[in-house]
């Protein structure tokens, strides 16, 4: 299971999972796998992606 970020945007209450940490099977492909945990939820201030496109998108 890889590891993710929970961010929460203050303004808007909106979620999104950004990619913090592969785990050991995810490591060996470098690529997450297709379980998701979250690490930490970050609030954050800044302007609201998901308001802009979909809800916990991936991010690259
Ligand atoms: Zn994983
Ligand atoms: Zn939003």
């Amino acid at each position: 299971m890889c590891n993710y970020y929970r961010h929460v945007y203050a303004s808007c209450g909106h979620t999104r999972l950004v990619f913090a940490e592969h785990c050991k099977a995810g490591a060996r492909v470098q690529r997450p796998c297709k379980q998701r945990t979250v690490w930490q939820t970050i609030e954050v201030s800044g302007d609201c992606r998901p308001c802009g496109g979909t809800e916990d998108e991936l991010a690259d």
